[in-house]
């Protein structure tokens, strides 16, 4: 069996004698252990000279190697392109990107320093397989230095249409350098069509059955695969939460009131603020409701030194404090919101108490937590999932979930009234509309399926023939 190597921008290396955390790492681990894999990456440190070679460590039968990054590499590549160019423009933000050309310079050396590392590790018949925005034009390096292994690369936000790929300047060195792998995976079937069309524009042609386009005398394949949790041992996590101090603590906190459940990283994709404006339009319409539920949106800050993100910031800490001042009671706060990071163990609890989970992105590749919520429940009596249709969740559980609009607040507002007095039978069928969806597609099968797509031999590009 070939090797695999995995490159992505961060490699969390678990520490000695334990486990990765998380469903991706333990995905990816468990691929690699079968293939005596490598994963590589940046440690996540800055140093002032530049790693010569990777440091490497053993875990598990798995090898970890990962190179530091210099303070200028990490502000223009990681801060600068990634983080305010490529993550708004693939979020649908082309308003929000603060395009500087040093920091494409950045990005492009960084793949360079990538790549130069990987091309020394890599055998001829290793796959590799790239995560992510922040690595698109890998393979178009890996190529430039000669190598002719299968590189598959798995987007893990959302591929806009073509009309908004092209504000992105020198979009063709970047998006059009994805053209390089032989195997591309989007998160949903639009994403993958947009990504079609972008090709299409520049000269590409589809095969009959669109998995395929020939370009620059090369086949790339292209697929949904939509990333997936670990559900089964994310229910029994749940399950066995619930015997924690920490949630008999937190149940009795709730006072045996209703409670609605958000959690996202900071983050203006997420629509945090259309959410809070939701709850609060609720409040204001059905006074029934007051002292009869509580939000609680748990929302660790992420990208501070991003100025979108301090501006938002603000923006929800006044929101909140002003929907608790006008409707809470020395006896109620209607809204609990919360900046701490939970482990997955105490999330998987909340969510399993939660009566209703609000998942309102304007934009997102999938939405992990829609997921883990639902794999979270109590079958006999399960949570309702409200989730926005902008969510690449969307087009796997949209049959179970609510759905809305997440710009028309009044529209949400009237969904979680409905979410919070759904009946048990209508919750049940849901629920298990989108639990047979969710043991289907598990996080191991979405790693295999990628890499039988990548692993399985490509027709040539006819125009190479
Ligand atoms: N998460 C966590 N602790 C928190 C908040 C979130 O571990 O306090 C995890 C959550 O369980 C999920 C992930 O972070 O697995 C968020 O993934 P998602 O796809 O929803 O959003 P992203 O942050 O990747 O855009």
């Amino acid at each position: 069996m070939s090797r695999l190597i995995v490159v992505s921008n961060r490699v969390a290396v678990p520490e000695a004698g334990k486990t990765a955390a998380g469903g991706l790492a333990v995905a990816v681990n468990a691929a690699l252990k079968e293939r005596s894999g490598i994963w590589f990456g940046w440690s996540g440190k800055i140093s002032e000279e530049p790693s010569e070679r990777p440091a490497i460590s053993n875990r598990n039968g798995v090898k970890y190697a990962v190179i530091d990054l210099k303070e200028d590499d990490y502000q223009e590549y990681y801060n600068g392109f990634a983080n305010r160019v490529l993550w708004p423009i693939l979020h649908y933000r082309v308003d929000l990107a603060e395009f500087h050309r040093s920091d494409l310079s950045g990005y492009i050396r960084v793949n360079k320093i990538f790549a130069d590392h990987v091309s020394k590790i890599l055998e001829p018949d290793d796959i590799i397989w790239v995560h992510d925005y922040h690595m698109m034009p890998l393979a178009r390096y890996l190529r430039e230095r000669g190598h002719k292994n299968r590189i598959g690369f798995f987007l893990h936000i959302p591929m806009p249409p073509p009309e908004l790929i092209q504000a992105l300047p020198r979009h063709g060195e970047i998006i059009g350098a994805l053209a390089h792998y032989d195997l591309l995976g989007f998160q949903t079937e639009s994403d993958k069509e947009n990504f079609g069309r972008y090709l299409e524009s520049r000269g590409g042609q589809a095969t009959a059955d669109r998995r395929a386009y020939d370009i620059g005398g090369r086949r790339v394949k292209v697929g949904a695969f939509p990333v997936a949790i670990e559900t089964e041992s994310f229910a029994r996590r749940a399950r066995h939460a619930m015997r924690t101090n920490f949630m008999k603590d937190f149940r009795s906190s709730l006072g045996g009131k209703k409670m609605v459940l958000g959690v996202d990283r900071l983050d203006y994709s997420k629509g945090i603020p259309n959410r809070l404006e939701a709850f609060e339009s609720l409040l204001r319409t059905t006074p029934e409701w007051h002292e009869k539920v509580t939000f609680v949106q748990i929302t660790p800050k992420s990208r501070t030194a991003v100025p979108e993100y301090a501006e938002m910031d603000r923006y929800i800490s006044t929101k909140a404090g002003q929907i608790n001042g006008e409707f809470g009671d020395v006896s109620w706060t209607p809204l609990r919101y919360v900046n701490k990071t939970y482990s997955r163990s105490a999330l998987a609890g909340l969510y399993r108490v939660a009566d209703v989970a609000m998942v309102t992105p304007l934009r997102d590749g999938m939405n992990l937590v829609a997921k883990e919520f639902v794999a979270a429940q109590d079958p006999n009596d399960p949570g309702v999932l409200l989730l926005s249709q902008f969510a690449g969740a969307a087009a796997e559980m949209g049959g179970g979930a609510l759905m809305v609009n997440p710009h028309e607040i009044e529209g949400v507002a009237l969904a979680l009234r409905r979410a919070l007095e759904m009946p048990l039978k209508e919750r049940q069928d849901r629920y298990q509309r989108m639990m047979a969806v969710l043991t289907d597609n598990d996080i191991d099968h979405w790693a295999q399926t990628f890499l039988d797509a990548l692993i399985e031999p490509s027709q040539p590009a006819l125009d190479s023939l």
